[in-house]
């Protein structure tokens, strides 16, 4: 590979389920400060490949590095530990538990409900995040509960955000706002990886994408130099005239 060593990389990346290959032999690199998106049809295995990099799901074969080092991504605690975090498409929440209460469920213990708060406050000013932490999560919309999601993962200064089709359940206000926080975690030197077949929020994001086709890497691109219709054709493996 060329440049400098990527923040994280996943090499030969195979993921089985019985017979059937989700990923098959899949290269990923990804840097610090820059918005990779990961784009495909549905099934072309980007939340298998998601999974893995969040220890989610084990590679059947392939390595995953960090600054260069093989590491072993076992479990999520594993993967936050070395500062990967998830916003997930479908959230992980009790709905009978306040913000903060869910909160607590993923940081270390100790972390009293008082300090939480306020750290939960924090995170909420300084990204234009407000959520009340007292509010129980049923009486919360998609995009508030979203916000938990990704509140839950700043608080642990990640240096790797993964968001799954996370505007799949904002309304546009919601998705503008979700927009502004990628791009300062950007400017902040994070690296964000986009899972989305929404072309244009991809084209007004992000600065690199790489495309699955079945399982497989079948193109990498600047999104911003391309058009909704030609990334169209990479994804579904046509020539543009013929979309
Ligand atoms: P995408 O996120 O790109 O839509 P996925 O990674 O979710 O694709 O899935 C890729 C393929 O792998 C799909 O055909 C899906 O049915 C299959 N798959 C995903 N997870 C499993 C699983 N746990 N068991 C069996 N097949 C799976
Ligand atoms: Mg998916």
């Amino acid at each position: 590979t060329e440049g400098p060593t990527p923040l994280f990389g996943a090499y030969g990346i195979v993921k089985r389920f019985g017979d059937f290959t989700a990923n098959d032999g899949v290269d990923l690199e990804i840097r610090a400060g820059e918005i990779h998106a990961l784009l495909g049809e549905n099934g072309a295995g980007k939340s298998t490949l998601m999974k893995i990099l969040y220890g989610l799901l084990e590679p059947t074969e392939g390595v995953v590095t960090h600054r260069g080092d093989v590491v072993r991504l076992a479990n999520p605690e594993a993967a936050r530990a070395l500062g990967i975090g998830m916003v997930f498409q479908h959230f992980s929440l009790c709905e009978n538990l306040t913000v903060s209460e869910n909160i607590a469920l993923v940081m270390p213990k100790g972390l009293n409900g008082r300090t939480l708060k306020e750290r939960i406050g924090a995170v909420g000013a300084a990204y234009g995040l407000q959520l009340d932490p007292d509010r129980p999560v049923w009486s919360l919309s998609a995009g508030e509960r979203q916000r938990i999601e990704i509140i839950r993962c700043l608080l642990q200064d990640p240096k790797l955000v993964i968001l799954d089709e996370p505007t799949s359940v904002l309304t546009p206000g919601e998705a503008e706002l979700l927009f502004t926080v990628l791009e300062r975690l950007r400017d902040e030197g994070r690296a964000l990886l986009y899972i989305s077949h929404r072309l244009d929020e991809v084209r007004r994001l992000c600065a690199r994408a790489t495309i699955l086709r079945g399982g497989r890497v079948v193109g990498a691109c600047d999104p911003r130099a391309e058009t909704a219709r030609s990334l169209a054709a990479m994804m579904v493996g046509v020539q543009v005239g013929e979309v």
